[in-house]
């Protein structure tokens, strides 16, 4: 089922603009992440899209339904917490078929039923436990086994993978995306992970204060991120973003089309998509990933102040005349701390952002 919310705000007691006129729209079948950093207002929109909360303005649709007022147990949605919330006196097959009881589907069918999904999650053996005698990993596809026995038309996952070591969270990433593949259902999950967002997501919503700063596929929001924003806050290494300003090239001053960005003394061609809206004098913002920058006679003059391993990359940092420079080298290729290098983006590789608002130019 499609989600929509048209113009949602959420006002909380006290005067918190948790969510602030935002529209957004889900696809059927979409598997979709809100992102961003702590008190953006990502669980205040899930428990919104569930019924916990209520929007204090706004529409919120589920197919073509208008939800807005509905309670949660009314909108065929099913929401899973960060803790799991399993009712620790029942076993896993009891959990998982709760819902159905509160359906009042007859106990031999919900025992199935329940026995089923439980297969499908690699549950099986662990029916008559109780969630005590799980592993953190176990006890989350109980939680997503119990959400799904509902056979609910949408999933909501608040970070359903923050309560598990660096390395089940790997297993059950590669899980979760299978799963939602396999079922189809349109699930909204709330991470504060770029990393999992971008590994997980059909698209990703990026959240600044109650409002949504970009919309977009991982590939989208990480190859253009819409404003400077978005590009501190995707990738495992933050994007470089150096204060410039346009200027007229050194071959013709009176054309336009030879302008170049001025950066730290560096002179970096205008990109083609901000070609014509960018002119001599417009105070800029250069943004170019630790990845895409490399070593260069005539680049920016830094000296190596950090260098950090990052397994088969070391991310270097420099200290140059202006803010610090970043850049990843093969780790095979690290340079000495205090040593004086020279480096510029790659060519084609550097976005420009407008310096008053921080959007990005094209
Ligand atoms: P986190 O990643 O830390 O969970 P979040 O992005 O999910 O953060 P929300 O929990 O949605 O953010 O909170 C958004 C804002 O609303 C925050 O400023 C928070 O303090 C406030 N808030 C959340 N719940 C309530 C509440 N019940 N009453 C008052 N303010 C609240």
């Amino acid at each position: 089922m499609r989600v929509a919310l048209e113009a949602v705000t959420k006002v909380y007691d006290g005067d918190v603009r948790a969510l602030d006129d935002l529209s957004l729209e889900i696809a059927d079948g979409e598997f979709f992440a809100l992102l961003g950093p702590s008190g953006c207002g990502k669980t205040t929109l899930l428990r919104t899209i569930a019924g916990l909360e209520t929007a204090t303005s706004g529409t919120v649709r589920i197919g073509e339904r208008d939800v807005t007022r509905l309670p949660p147990g009314d909108r065929d949605v099913a929401m899973v917490f960060q803790d799991y919330a399993l009712f620790p006196h029942m076993t896993v097959a009891d959990n998982i078929a709760y819902p159905l009881r509160l359906k009042k589907v007859p106990r031999a069918e919900r025992r199935a039923k329940a026995a089923g999904t439980a297969a499908g999650l690699s549950l099986g053996p662990y029916l008559d436990r109780r969630p005590a005698q799980l592993s953190g990993g176990q006890q989350q596809r109980v939680a997503l086994a119990r959400a799904m026995a509902a056979r609910p038309t949408v999933f909501l996952l608040d970070e359903p993978l923050s309560n598990l070591d660096a390395r089940l969270r790997l297993e059950a990433r590669t899980f979760l995306k299978k799963l939602q593949h396999d079922l189809g259902v349109t699930t909204v999950f709330v991470t504060h992970d770029q990393a999992e967002a971008l590994a997980l997501a059909d698209r990703i919503a990026v959240m600044e204060d109650g409002c949504v700063r970009q919309i977009g596929t991982p590939r989208e929001v990480f190859q253009r991120p819409a404003n400077i924003f978005v590009a501190g806050f995707i990738g495992s290494t933050p994007m470089n973003l150096l204060e410039g300003e346009c200027v007229p090239g050194d071959g013709d001053p009176t054309s336009s089309w030879t302008d170049e960005i001025d950066v730290a003394g560096l002179r970096l061609p205008v990109p083609e998509e901000a070609t014509g809206l960018v002119g001599p004098g417009d105070k800029v913002i250069a943004g170019f990933r630790p990845e895409y920058v490399q070593e260069a006679a005539d680049g920016i003059e830094g000296r190596v102040e950090i260098v950090e391993n990052l397994g088969t990359t070391s991310l270097v940092t420099l200290a140059t005349s202006g803010p610090n420079v970043q850049l990843t080298v093969p780790e095979d290729r690290e340079p000495a701390i205090g040593a004086t290098m020279r480096v510029a983006p790659r060519p084609g590789r550097t976005l420009l952002y407008r310096a008053d608002d921080g959007d990005l130019i094209e």
